[in-house]
């Protein structure tokens, strides 16, 4: 399993491999170390019974960064990847197109369009923490799609958390 996260100490995004055999995970820059809290990896065998650790598929329970148990399943498709080929094409075309030349025009269109598509539907998916953002590539366990009223909760959470810290106040634990 591989964690891709934003470190709470200095803000620097940290990809670990092999995470379900860990008991921490440390920033390179650094070097903050995040404990991985125990119970937080579940292992299944081919019929989803729990098996030993370390002898099946490794299922992830909760954040390991944060304490959220909430988590969403989404494509690990990088948008700036997607966009940044999408913007090619379209720079290509407008010099086609300025050209007169109809048929590569449309051509350059289509096929980076047919890029993303096809891009999209290889990347693997990957499980995000919708508090902290964490992503887990290779996680199995609850696989839910993006909700937004969740989405909207944990923002909430967030900002009243924000909204303590700057009056000075302990957050409440509602
Ligand atoms: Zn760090
Ligand atoms: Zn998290």
């Amino acid at each position: 399993m591989r964690i891709t996260y934003a470190c709470p100490s200095c803000g620097s995004t940290v990809a670990v491999e092999g995470v379900e055999s860990a008991a921490a995970i440390a920033c390179p820059r650094c070097a903050a170390a995040v404990d991985v809290p125990a119970g937080a990896i579940a292992w299944a065998g081919p019929g989803g019974e729990p098996v030993g650790p370390g002898a099946g598929e490794p299922r992830l329970r909760r954040c390991l960064v944060c304490p959220c148990t909430e988590l969403f399943t989404r494509k690990d498709f990088p948008q700036r990847l997607g966009v940044g080929i999408v913007v090619a094409g379209f720079a290509a075309s407008c010099v086609t197109w300025a050209w007169r030349l109809l048929v590569p025009t449309f051509a350059i269109l289509f096929g980076t369009a047919l890029i993303d598509v096809v891009l999209y539907l290889l990347m693997p998916e990957c499980q995000t923490c919708y508090r902290c953002g964490a992503r887990y590539r290779g996680a199995g366990g609850q696989q839910e799609g993006f909700d937004l009223e969740t989405h909207e909760k944990h923002r909430q959470q967030r900002l009243r958390l924000a909204e303590h810290a700057a009056a000075g106040r302990p957050p409440s634990p509602t």
